[in-house]
């Protein structure tokens, strides 16, 4: 009894200490969106890693900006410089991890870097991927920090670019440097995941296959070889690929029924041929795969090209490029740490968040890697991120700056308070 209700006061502690901080947190999260960190290609990212940590510096936390080297940069060459940003808040061995990425979609109209404030709801292209998830992150750490609340380990704040790409010059730069989920017992990310936590999400092989033949004209087309034709009979054994995969399901929660299905996309990209009347030289379609958890990304990949050297034992020119390659990632709803994020959103707004699987691909696939459990819940609505009229509703953001300080409360707590 006693427990509970010293952690309703705790809430109602952190809550207050939000509210003093609305103001704050709005004009941040809005200067944040009018800095147009597009990507593609990822501009102005010096300027607006500055921009936080300067911010963090005025709330007396330590700033550290990484300059990515150019060797891990896809491409690399052209491209403006790729900054991380780290932060910390208490010391010791465990780390609870709040991590964000500041790049965003490229806007659909200029005016989307204007942010606009109209009854409680900021839009802007970035206000809910992830803008405004990063302004509650920080000052969930201000009002931990505030309120002296005694942790047993520390909140790290890690800031990346080029999620929206794959996280070469983010998220991957700092796994292959060994920066990452250093002594993490888990990581949070503010994803706009519209009121739901997700606790897993789909891997990921793209590519695209091209069937070369040979040209010919209408008249001499027994000359040719037709790259069209050949490819058909390679979409048909990928269909039939196609229905094997489709009979597995996830066990982790995602609506529709059907959306349980593993996936296999083909032809979202298809092109070949010069004209009507010339037989086609070359074909090419794409193949996506998105993977289960629960599925082997090594054995789904073997599968994949296998089909490719079936046909080209036959014969068939086949080149393949595989342009997007990300493992999946899930963990436990019973896990410890997503239950104490849950149960603070609980204290703060009422309502207990359900936990879903993502449709898309997440960085928390990167904790997964090094063996941190990782989750996404964050402000904004995913039904407006990366959409014309993007915004976030500042209500959420400040709600969600007290769920995140309640949660390190209550995860990084020391053990006799636990
Ligand atoms: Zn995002």
């Amino acid at each position: 009894m006693a427990n509970r209700s010293s952690r309703h006061f705790l809430a109602e502690r952190i809550r207050q200490a939000v509210a003093r901080h609305e103001a704050q947190i709005r004009d941040f999260t809005a200067a944040l969106v009018a800095v147009p960190t597009e990507n593609p290609p990822g501009r102005r990212y010096q300027e607006c890693a500055r921009l936080i940590a300067n911010q963090l510096k005025r709330l007396n936390f330590p700033a550290q900006m990484l300059r990515v080297p150019q060797r891990y940069l896809a491409g690399g060459g052209q491209s403006e410089p790729r900054w991380c940003l780290l932060s910390t808040l208490g010391d010791g061995p465990r780390a609870l991890y709040f991590h964000g990425h500041y790049d965003v979609v490229p806007a659909a109209h200029p005016r989307q870097f204007r942010p606009a404030l109209k009854n409680g709801v900021l839009a802007g292209r970035g206000s809910a991927d992830m803008k405004g998830g990063i302004a509650a992150m920080i000052y969930a750490m201000a009002v931990v920090k505030e309120l002296r609340l005694p942790l047993d380990g520390r909140i790290g704040l890690v800031l990346v670019p080029d999620e929206e790409t794959g996280g070469a010059g983010g998220s991957r730069y700092l796994l292959e440097t060994g920066r990452l989920g250093r002594d993490g017992i888990a990581m949070f990310t503010p994803e706009p995941t519209s009121g739901v936590i997700w606790n897993a999400c789909r891997g990921a092989i793209s590519m695209r296959v091209v069937v070369r033949g040979k040209p010919a004209h209408v008249g001499l087309h027994f000359r040719g070889v037709n790259a069209f034709e050949r490819a058909i009979e390679l979409v048909h054994a990928f269909e039939a690929l196609k229905r094997r995969v489709a009979r597995r399901q996830t066990r982790f929660a995602i609506a529709p029924a059907a959306a349980r299905r593993s996936v296999l996309l083909l032809g979202g990209q298809a092109a070949g041929g010069t004209n009507f009347n010339a037989v086609p030289a070359e074909f090419s379609f794409t193949v996506d795969r998105r993977i289960n958890p629960e599925e082997s990304h090594a054995r789904e990949k073997r599968a994949l090209l296998a089909v490719i050297e079936r046909f080209r034992r036959r014969g068939f020119r086949i080149d393949v490029d595989i342009f997007q390659e990300e493992p999946a990632a899930g963990f436990p709803a019973k896990e410890p740490v997503a239950l104490a994020m849950a149960e603070s959103a609980r204290a703060i707004t009422g309502r207990a968040p359900a936990f879903e699987m993502c449709p898309g691909l997440l960085e928390i696939r990167f904790y997964a890697e090094c063996g941190v459990p990782a989750f996404a819940f964050g402000p904004g609505k995913l039904e407006v991120a990366h959409g014309p009229s993007e915004s976030v509703v500042l209500k959420n953001v400040y709600e969600f700056a007290a769920i995140y300080a309640l949660a390190a409360a209550r995860v990084l707590a020391p053990k006799s308070r636990r």
